[in-house]
């Protein structure tokens, strides 16, 4: 099996004082082992929560997955308890998270922090496991590694917070790294260095890697394949060429501002008019069809299926079914 994580008709709700809030709709997809796929789309796409719910790390009770399987090397983690989920988080798969000090313990030198996954999942002793924070507080780049890790989370630039994040995240060796806009609290410089430290990881290791991003800049610089959401859904899915080349979504067409129709400004989504769905209320059709200038009217009454555009390349939009444009959904797709 070339996939080491494969998710597969995951909905996720949240429970919410408006009613059931359909954060993730229906997301199918496959993370092959060594790559590095990043998943793109707007605040609200579903791409967080989808994320998160690989490590069941959606707040509960209000969040549950409601139907669909979250396979890692066979196992289907969407029905693991969240005692079966410690062997899993931190050690199997490590998460990082936008901002280093929510995941930092700023009463804990930054030593022990890395010492607590290596003596909990490696059975390391002590010793062992200090002797190895130091060797991963260098692997992320940090200089004097040997006074560093006696010291404390705020004695710590926000970038050097950041590399101690990884090098946490890193400790055992996960087989999936999740990502979700690492960088993005960082200045552009260390942003950069930041990602040079991943993307070796990941050619160096046989570490997989999920990057959350709205950063086009990253998808292209990090990934080799490009998931895009929208409205608790994936839209489209392909290689990082076909969607910045061939992009055949009319999201993405936005997402990518070069949508034909757009003269006017050239800086990502704000070209593209009007807000996504209420997900406590989702349209019965195709997410996007109320910004889309491409609507007809199959759009709105019916959910568009992923075709498949080439091997690598699927996107759920009626543009590419044969059986549209028509003005009245053909008797084969009603349902
Ligand atoms: Fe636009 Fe219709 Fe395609 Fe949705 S299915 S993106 S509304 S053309
Ligand atoms: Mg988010």
């Amino acid at each position: 099996e070339n996939n080491i994580l494969e998710i597969n008709n995951l909905h996720v709700s949240f429970d919410t004082f408006n009613g059931e809030v359909k954060a993730v709709r229906g997301v199918d997809l496959k993370l092959k082992k060594g790559e590095a796929l990043a998943i793109v789309g707007e605040s609200g796409s579903g791409k967080s929560v989808t994320s998160k719910s690989i490590m069941q790390l959606n707040p509960k009770p209000a969040a549950r997955i409601k139907t669909g399987e979250i396979k890692f090397e066979g196992k289907d983690l969407a029905k693991y308890t969240d005692k079966q989920m410690e062997s899993i988080r931190g050690k199997e798969i490590s998460m990082i998270f936008q901002d280093p000090m929510t995941s930092l313990n700023p009463t804990m030198t930054i030593g022990k922090q890395i010492m607590e996954g290596l003596i909990k999942h490696q059975n390391m002793a002590k010793t062992q496991a200090k002797q190895r924070a130091v060797e991963l507080l260098n692997l992320v780049g940090i200089p004097n590694a040997e006074t560093r890790v006696k010291q404390y989370p705020h004695q710590f630039s926000g970038g050097m917070r950041q590399r101690v994040v990884i090098a946490i995240a890193l400790a055992c060796n996960p087989k999936v790294l999740i990502a979700d806009e690492p960088t993005t609290a960082l200045d552009v410089t260390i942003q950069a260095q930041i990602l040079e430290l991943m993307k070796n990881l990941q050619s160096e290791g046989d570490t997989s890697i999920i990057l959350i991003t709205h950063d086009l800049g990253v998808v292209a610089n990090m990934a080799q394949r490009v998931a895009v959401m929208y409205g608790g859904k994936v839209v489209e899915v392909g290689t990082v060429d076909e969607i910045f080349y061939q992009p055949k979504h009319p999201y993405t067409w936005g997402l990518l501002s070069s949508m034909p129709r757009l003269h006017e400004k050239q800086d990502g989504l704000a070209t593209i008019p009007g807000t996504p769905p209420d997900l406590a209320d989702p349209p019965k059709g195709c997410p996007f069809a109320a910004r889309c200038p491409y609507a007809m009217k199959v759009c709105t009454e019916h959910m568009p299926e992923h075709l498949e555009v080439s091997d690598t390349q699927t996107a759920a939009c009626w543009l590419l079914d044969e059986r549209a444009p028509e003005t009245e959904p053909p008797e084969t797709i009603k349902s």
